[in-house]
C-alpha cells in the first residue's frame, strides 16, 4: 500500500483475525481456530438444521471483532436486504445485529449455525453505501463492526416510535419584562427568585439554564408570563444565526471561483468519484464556491455532505447554506438531542433532505443519492476523534466519496502536508484561489520582538504586562477608527502557571501531571485535563513561600487591555466565556454586529469567521505551541497564524497584523510573516521525510493507562517485547517509538505510556498491531490499552 490507500482498501476483509479480550469471532471470511468457532456453534439451534441453509454474514452490536456467520430461515432467506437490522442469539442471550449479505458456508464439515431470530424492520435502516464505509472503518481503525454500525446509527432509532413530529434546534428562552422585582411578588419567593435571576443575567436566558439554577422555575416562569413580568420565547439556532451574519448570493464570482466552479460542475456532471484541495487564501470565499457546487449538485437531483470542524464556530458558514437552501439543509451538531438527531436523520435518509451540513460524525450521515462532500477547514485537527472509534473525518470523507462515487471538495487556507502530499502525487487535483474576493491586499504582517519592545512594567498590579506599545498603539489607533480588533492567545484562564518564589515549585494538579491554572473570573485554580479546581493558594504549599503568577492566558490580556484602554468594549472567547452554543453564537454576533471593539480569545478566534469590521490582529505569543512535543507542532502553529491573520481586512479596509514573539527566526513565525505557505510546506515536508514522518509514512499508536504505574510500566514493557520480537527485517522500513510515559504522564490519577509504530504502509503495521491485540486478553484488568491508527496529537 502507498502514500494513502485508503480507498484502495475500502470493503477488503481483516487481513489478519485479532480476537478481543473474551470474544470469540466466526468470520465469514477466512479460516477459523477451533477456540474461535466455539461459542456460536456450540450453542447452535435445531432451528439451523435445514438441508441447504441460506448464510448470512451479520455484524453483532456487541464489542467483538469481525462479521458473523448465521444461517437464514427459509421464510427469511430472499426477504433480506443489507442493512437491516435483526436479532439474533449470541452468546447466552440475544443481541441485535446488522444483515450485511450472503455468506459463504465456513470450513469445515457439518458446521451447525445458529440462525437468525427476527426481523425488526422491513426495510434497512442503514444504507447500503454507508455499510462499506463502516466495514472500512471498523478494519482501518480496528474497532468492532458491530459497534461501528451502532455509533452511526441515531440513538432512538431502535426504539422505532413515531413520536410527534420532532422540532430540531429549537431553544426555549425565558425574557424578563420589567427591570426589577416588583413588591407585588414578595409573598411569592420562588417567583421573585426565577425574576431575579433572570434580572441578573441580563434579562434574558435559555429556560434551561433557569430551571437549572431553581429547581422548579419552569412551572414559575409561567405563572411569571401569565401575570405579565416575563415572557416565554421560543427560538431556533437557526434564527439566532441570521442575526447580523448572513450576507446575500453574490452576483459575480471572482474569475477564480469562477474557474473552480467550472471544474466541480464538470466533475459533479461527470458523477464519479474525483477528489479535489480547494487550496484559497484567507477571504477568497471559498464558501461561495461550496455553495455554487451544492447548487449544481441538487440541480442533478444529487445530495451534498458539508463537514465543519464545528458547528457552534462557525455560524456564518451555517448561515449561509440555511439561508442559501432553507429547509433542504439538514445541520447535525454534537449539542443535537436525540430526537432532533433521529428527526434529521430521517429525513435525509428519506431524501427529503438533501443536504446535510455537520460535524466530523457526519461523515456517516444517511445522505440519500450522494453526489458531493465538502470538508472545510479540512486542516482542522478536530475531523479527529479521540475515542471509541478513532476515525479521522476527512480520510473518511475521501473513502466514501470513492465508494459513493462522489466528488470531494478539501478545503483550506492552509492544508494539512498529507494532504498538499496527495496533490504533489497527482491523486487530488488542485483548485486554487491566490487572491481575496474583490483583490482585497492580504494583510501585512509584522513581528514584535518581545526581546525589544518590552511591555511596559508594572501597569497591571501584580503581574507583568504583555502587550507592547506598538500593539497598544495600533490597538487604540484602530479602535478610534471605529473598527475592530481580535487578539488572539492559545492559552486561557488567567496566569497559566504558579510558582513558588522561594523554592521555585509549581502548583501542579494532584491527578494530572500539568500546572493547574488561575482563573481569576472564577476565583480558584483549576486543571484543565481533569477539571480538578480549588482555592487559590495564598502561599506555596511546601514551603509557605509567595507563589509568583507567570504564564499569561486570555483572561489576563482582557484586564490587560480594559486596564489600558478602558474605553474599548472588550468581549472574551474561549472554553470559559462561551461555555454553551447560543452564548458563542450571540458573542459572536454581537462581535459582528460591532457592539464590541476587541475581541480577545484562543484559537476559537482563528476559525473562519468572516467580520468585515476587522483591520487589526494581535497575535499576543506566538510561541506557545512551538515547543509543544509532536511532530505536527510547527504546523499547527503555521496553520493558527495563517488563520487568526486571515481574519483581518476582510472588508474594504486593509488589515494588518501585528506578531509578538520571543522566537522571532522560529520557522513558522518567519514564513507566515512572509506569507510563504509553499515554502513552509517544502521545509517541514522535507524534514517528515529525512524523520519518515507522515505523509511520508503511517502510524499507529498503543496507548495504555493504568491505575498503579508500575503495573502499567510492565505492561507496556511487555507489549513493547512483543512488537520487537515480531519486527519485520529492517528493510520493511517498520519502526517502534517507544514504549515510553507519555509527554503527559499522568492524567486523572493514571499512568499513561504509549508505544508508536511508523511503517511505509498500514499493511506493513498491521500484523504488529494484530500482535498486540492478540495480547490484550493477558493485560491486567486496571490498565486500558488502545490502538490508535492514524494518531492525531501525541501527547
Ligand atoms: P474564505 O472561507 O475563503 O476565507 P469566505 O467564503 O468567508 O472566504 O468569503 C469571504 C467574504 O467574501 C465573505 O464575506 C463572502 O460573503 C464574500 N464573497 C465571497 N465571494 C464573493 C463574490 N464573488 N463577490 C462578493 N463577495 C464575495
Ligand atoms: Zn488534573
Amino acid at each position: 500500500m502507498e502514500q494513502r490507500p485508503l480507498w484502495s482498501e475500502a470493503g477488503a476483509a481483516p487481513a489478519e483475525a485479532p480476537t478481543t479480550r473474551g470474544s470469540r469471532a466466526v468470520r465469514t471470511s477466512g479460516v477459523k481456530s477451533r477456540r474461535e468457532l466455539s461459542a456460536p456453534v456450540a450453542a447452535a439451534t435445531v432451528r439451523a438444521e435445514v438441508s441447504a441453509p441460506v448464510l448470512a454474514s451479520i455484524a453483532v452490536g456487541r464489542p467483538v471483532r469481525g462479521e458473523f456467520t448465521y444461517a437464514l430461515p427459509e421464510e427469511l432467506a430472499g426477504r433480506l436486504e443489507p442493512g437491516q437490522r435483526v436479532l439474533v442469539p449470541f452468546g447466552r442471550g440475544t443481541a441485535l445485529g446488522f444483515y450485511l449479505g450472503p455468506a459463504s458456508p465456513p470450513p469445515g464439515d457439518k458446521v451447525k449455525l445458529k440462525a437468525v431470530q427476527r426481523v425488526l424492520e422491513d426495510s434497512p435502516s442503514l444504507p447500503r453505501d454507508l455499510i462499506a464505509l463502516l466495514r472500512f472503518a471498523a478494519v482501518h481503525y480496528r474497532y468492532p463492526l458491530g459497534e461501528v454500525i451502532r455509533g452511526a446509527l441515531p440513538p432512538g432509532l431502535s426504539k422505532a416510535v413515531e413520536e410527534k413530529e420532532a422540532k430540531p434546534d429549537v431553544q426555549h428562552f425565558a425574557v424578563a419584562l420589567v427591570n426589577e422585582v416588583p413588591p407585588e411578588l414578595s409573598r411569592a419567593p420562588a417567583q421573585s427568585a426565577a425574576l431575579a435571576y433572570l434580572l441578573a443575567v441580563g434579562g434574558r436566558a435559555p429556560l434551561e439554564e433557569v430551571a437549572h439554577a431553581i429547581p422548579g422555575a419552569r412551572e414559575t416562569l409561567k405563572k411569571l408570563a401569565t401575570r405579565g413580568f416575563a415572557r416565554l420565547e421560543e427560538k431556533t439556532v437557526e434564527a439566532s444565526v441570521k442575526e447580523g451574519l448572513i450576507q446575500g448570493r453574490p452576483d459575480h464570482l471572482t474569475p477564480e471561483q469562477d474557474a473552480a466552479g467550472v471544474v466541480l460542475r464538470g466533475a459533479l456532471d461527470a458523477a464519479t468519484f474525483q477528489p479535489f484541495l480547494l487550496h484559497g487564501v484567507t477571504g477568497s470565499g471559498k464558501t461561495e464556491v461550496y455553495l455554487r457546487a451544492a447548487e449544481h449538485a441538487l440541480s442533478l437531483g444529487k445530495g451534498s455532505l458539508i463537514l465543519v470542524p464545528e458547528i457552534a464556530l462557525t455560524p456564518q458558514l451555517v448561515g449561509r447554506f440555511r439561508s442559501r437552501f432553507g429547509a433542504e439543509v439538514a445541520v447535525l451538531h454534537s449539542a443535537l438531542k436525540d430526537r432532533e438527531r433521529l428527526f434529521h436523520w430521517q429525513a435525509l435518509r428519506r431524501g427529503d433532505v438533501k443536504i446535510a451540513v455537520g460535524v466530523r460524525s457526519a461523515v456517516f450521515a444517511p445522505v440519500d443519492n450522494l453526489g458531493l462532500i465538502v470538508v472545510d477547514e479540512e486542516h482542522d485537527p478536530s475531523f479527529k476523534q479521540e475515542e471509541k472509534l478513532r476515525y479521522q473525518a476527512r480520510d473518511l470523507a475521501v473513502v466514501r466519496g470513492k465508494q459513493a462515487g462522489a466528488v470531494v471538495v478539501l478545503g483550506s487556507a492552509t492544508p494539512a502536508l498529507e494532504t498538499l502530499e496527495n496533490v504533489k502525487r497527482g491523486r487530488y487535483q488542485l483548485l486554487e484561489l491566490k487572491h481575496r474576493v474583490d483583490d482585497r491586499p492580504m494583510p501585512s504582517i509584522e513581528l514584535v520582538d518581545l526581546r525589544v519592545e518590552r511591555p511596559r512594567e508594572g501597569v497591571v498590579t501584580e503581574e507583568a504586562p504583555i502587550l507592547s506599545p506598538p500593539l497598544l498603539e495600533a490597538m487604540a489607533e484602530t479602535i478610534g477608527r471605529g473598527q475592530q480588533v481580535i487578539l488572539f492567545l492559545n492559552r486561557r484562564g488567567h496566569s497559566t502557571v504558579l510558582l513558588c518564589e522561594v523554592c521555585g515549585l509549581s502548583l501542579k494538579c494532584s491527578e494530572c501531571d500539568v500546572c493547574l491554572t488561575h482563573h481569576r473570573s472564577q476565583n480558584r485554580v483549576v486543571c484543565h485535563y481533569c477539571g480538578l479546581a480549588m482555592p487559590v493558594p495564598e502561599q506555596c504549599l511546601e514551603c509557605t513561600g509567595p507563589m509568583l503568577k507567570l504564564g499569561i492566558g486570555t483572561e489576563r490580556v482582557e484586564a490587560e487591555v480594559l486596564e489600558r484602554i478602558p474605553t474599548a468594549r472588550v468581549a472574551r472567547l474561549d472554553r470559559d466565556s462561551a461555555s454553551s452554543a447560543e452564548r458563542l453564537t450571540e458573542l459572536l454576533a454581537s462581535f459582528a454586529r460591532r457592539e464590541l471593539d476587541v475581541l480577545v480569545g484562543t484559537q476559537m478566534v482563528a476559525k473562519g469567521h468572516d467580520f468585515p469590521g476587522v483591520t487589526l490582529v494581535c497575535v499576543v505569543m506566538a510561541d506557545t505551541s512551538l515547543s509543544i512535543p509532536d511532530f505536527r507542532a510547527a504546523e499547527r502553529t503555521f496553520h493558527l497564524l495563517t488563520q487568526v491573520a486571515g481574519r483581518a481586512g476582510r472588508g474594504k479596509d486593509p488589515g494588518r497584523v501585528l506578531v509578538q514573539t520571543y522566537n522571532p527566526d522560529a520557522e513558522p513565525v518567519r514564513r507566515v510573516l512572509a506569507h510563504d505557505f509553499d515554502g513552509f510546506a517544502n521545509q517541514e515536508l522535507e524534514w517528515r521525510k529525512a524523520l519518515a514522518y507522515p505523509p511520508y509514512s503511517r502510524m499507529a499508536a498503543v496507548r495504555l493507562e493504568g491505575e498503579h504505574p508500575e503495573q502499567t510500566a510492565s505492561v507496556a514493557r511487555s507489549l513493547g517485547n512483543i512488537v520487537s520480537r515480531h519486527m519485520p527485517p529492517a528493510s520493511a522500513g517498520v519502526r517502534m517509538l517507544g514504549p515510553a510515559l507519555a509527554p503527559i504522564s499522568r492524567i486523572r490519577g493514571k499512568t499513561r505510556w504509549q508505544l508508536l509504530l511508523k511503517g511505509p504502509t498500514h499493511t506493513a503495521l498491521a500484523p504488529l498491531l494484530a500482535r498486540v491485540e492478540a495480547a490484550l486478553a493477558d493485560v491486567p484488568s486496571a490498565v486500558k490499552v488502545v490502538i490508535d491508527v492514524d494518531p492525531g496529537a501525541m501527547l
